[in-house]
């Protein structure tokens, strides 16, 4: 038997004495039985109901460590939340101590706070309390026996929040906005990464695609307002930390970072806070990684986000620009030099070409896109004008190559063509890039593949291409790509970019450093990001792949959090955030399927742009950021859809001190 009982969605479940085994249907109960290795989940609480898996699990118990947080979460704007939560709390703990309480009471309190409450928090978390007083009374009024021995542990989440890589508390954010305090909103954000300017303008907004707002107007703008919250400060956020470097101590551990890419610079942050001295390695000339080469001065101007890098060096860390990992130093070379840890974010330095023959040769007008967006910045930030002209094809349908193609036509007065294999639906850029892209002219040519270089005396004189069509589904879901005959054709074009990828260069590891790679040749790191060589850790793209601006920096957080904890305990232990989000994914439990309450229709805010026919020819910064009337407007819009998961747990957890109790 799994569940014993427990109600979900509104069924009542009781397998107690009963041979008729019932779950709940479409929850796959197996991914919420264990929390951390030999420690049995003994309830689980949310929004949706309750589930209690284990004979000698207490209901009133959990119950109690449920309601004292939801009253901790309680922000008190609304009075029956406020309220609320506190009677429900107070009643709980009396209920524990063995003292009578109003059970009918309190179901009209928990009634009250769900059906009048402004906010998720208010109006979902009564469901659990409403539903057991109904169904299992009796269960609800035994109390355990003292000092178990039980752990437990809760999030407070939205779907917004789940969906971000970093766990950003966007509503907090959002609702420092509706007040006035973009100071305070920023501050939400830098709990989790310094580059808070530069990701409001160049994130991927997983956040929006979860947002509930899509279930009616739209999503709510969050990334904009991210960045709002950092122009409206005034100054860049590496002003915030003026005078806040720790007083080194010659017994702080030493930690290297190589690499101050997004991934890199939020290890190197989260480290100084705790206290490290800290020392990030640079192949390049300036910090910034991918996101200063790989993403051009319209999208993201160069000075806020070496501003924002600047924050390490506010802190107390120190950059050492120009040594490349493998031809400047080796990981034994750090651990001789006495750092006691290290962290590789190199990146994916080496741009992948199109299979051509020519691939390894000097061909003029032939580029990898990652080394076509260095020209670019070093020509548009450091004036280093690049010469290109002629017509240029790019080809791919990521992030990188609406860069190259957008950068591209910015650079010469010839046309500009993307070709990509498969539809537009299919690629994997944002849509709002290849919109923008579409709005400056570029030719977008999909289901297409190149086929061959055309060359004239060593130089590109064109791109040989043929058209797709769509066949059968294959093994891993996508259809299979098929040419169809007699539709070749020639782009004439003088520059050929291939932005189909990018990867780890390799060759900067020698044997003796112990660095393994996985199957797809990035670093092979655990879920801690430790790598096959001990006090090496790794994260960002040279781990996954190329990632995203916010992926990186949520590796560099958790990476921070796996060197402190292996520099204090000796090892890496065990997260139960990251486990939570797993049983959140896992069961789907954000997925509602009711509608969205009613709420005042509100459009999403536009953000103003500059002119397609003005912008197609500089390196400005396209989008012109919210006024504060329109930040407050869409700020207007979040519904604070926050949601509590909670369990009780046999044993405590492991690295997390609060017991449940
Ligand atoms: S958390 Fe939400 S429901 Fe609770 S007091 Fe604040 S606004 Fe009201
Ligand atoms: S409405 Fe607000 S809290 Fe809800 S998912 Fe969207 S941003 Fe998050």
């Amino acid at each position: 038997m799994r569940l014993h009982y427990g109600v979900w969605d509104g069924v009542v479940y009781d397998n107690r004495g009963t041979a008729d085994y019932k779950e709940p249907e479409g929850l796959d109960l197996k991914n919420l039985l264990q929390f951390n290795n030999g420690n049995p989940v003994m309830t689980f609480i949310s929004h949706r109901g309750f589930l209690v898996f284990h004979p000698h699990a207490n209901l009133l118990f959990a119950m109690n460590k449920y309601y004292s947080t939801v009253k901790d979460n309680s922000c008190g704007k609304c009075t029956p939340c406020r309220s609320g939560s506190i009677i429900i709390s107070q009643a709980l703990e009396k209920a524990l101590r063995g003292d009578p309480i109003n059970w009918e009471n309190l179901l009209d309190i928990a009634r009250m706070m769900r059906n009048t409450s402004f906010c998720g928090v208010g109006q979902t978390s009564p469901v659990a309390l409403i539903e057991a007083i109904k169904a299992f009374p009796g269960d609800l009024k035994l109390v355990p026996l003292p000092d178990m021995p039980w752990g437990g542990y809760e999030v407070m989440t939205a779907p917004c929040i789940e969906a971000c890589p970093a766990h950003v508390n966007v509503p907090r954010y959002i609702d420092y906005i509706k007040a006035g305090r973009t100071d305070y909103a920023t501050g939400v954000v830098l709990r989790h990464y310094p580059l808070v300017g530069s990701c409001g303008r160049v994130c991927v907004r997983l956040c929006e695609k979860a947002c509930r707002r899509n279930r009616l107007e739209g999503a709510v703008d969050i990334k904009n307002l991210k960045r709002y919250c950092a122009d409206s400060l005034g100054y860049t956020v590496d002003k915030m930390f003026e005078g806040a470097a720790a007083e080194p101590s010659e017994f702080s551990p030493r930690i290297a970072i190589i690499g101050a890419g997004p991934s890199g610079l939020t290890c190197a942050y989260h480290l100084l806070l705790k206290g490290y001295k800290v020392e990030v390695f640079e192949a390049q000339r300036k910090a910034g990684g991918m996101a200063l080469v790989g993403i051009p001065q319209y999208r993201l101007p160069k000075d806020i986000l070496l501003a924002e890098a600047n924050t390490i060096e506010q802190l107390g860390g120190k950059f050492h620009y120009g040594r490349r990992l493998g031809k400047d130093f080796t990981l034994d070379d750090l651990f001789n030099e006495g750092f006691n840890a290290v962290f590789i974010g190199v990146g994916c330095a080496k741009g992948m070409k199109l299979g051509f023959p020519e691939d390894n040769e000097q061909i003029e007008g032939y580029y990898n896109g990652l080394d076509f967006l260095l020209q670019v910045e070093r020509g548009v930030v450091e004036g280093e004008a690049p010469s290109f002209s002629g017509d240029f094809v790019v080809v791919g349908g990521g992030n990188v190559a609406m860069d190259c193609s957008r950068s591209a036509v910015r650079m010469t007065d010839g046309k500009v063509h993307v070709i990509y294999r498969r539809t537009e639906a299919q690629a994997p850029a944002d849509p709002l890039e290849i919109k923008a892209a579409k709005e400056e002219g570029i030719e977008f040519h999909f289901l297409t593949a190149q086929k061959e270089l055309v060359l004239e005396n060593g130089k590109v004189t064109g791109l040989r291409c043929i058209k797709l069509r769509e066949g059968a589904p294959e093994a891993n879901g996508r259809r299979k790509l098929i040419e169809i005959p007699g539709t070749e054709f020639v782009i004439p074009c003088s520059n050929v970019i291939s932005a189909i990828g990018q990867r780890i260069d390799q060759s900067i590891f020698e044997q003796k450093d112990n660095i393994l790679f996985d199957k797809r040749g990035n670093i092979s790191v655990t879920e801690s990001l430790a790598t096959s060589r001990p006090g090496v850790f790794a994260g960002g793209d040279c781990a996954t792949g190329p990632t995203t601006l916010i992926g990186g920096m949520a590796q560099g957080q958790t990476a921070a959090e796996s060197i402190h904890e292996y520099l204090t305990r000796g090892s890496v232990g065990f997260e139960p955030r990251s486990r939570m989000t797993q049983m959140i994914k896992k069961c789907n439990l954000l997925e509602e399927t009711e509608p969205v309450l009613p709420t005042i229709h509100q459009d999403r805010q536009q953000m103003p742009e500059l002119a397609p026919e003005i912008r197609a020819h500089n390196f400005e910064e396209v989008e012109l950021g919210l006024t504060p009337e329109e930040a407050k407007k869409e700020a207007e819009r979040c519904m604070r859809c926050y949601r509590l998961f909670g369990v009780v747990t046999q044993l405590p957890i492991p690295g997390f001190n609060q017991k449940a109790q």
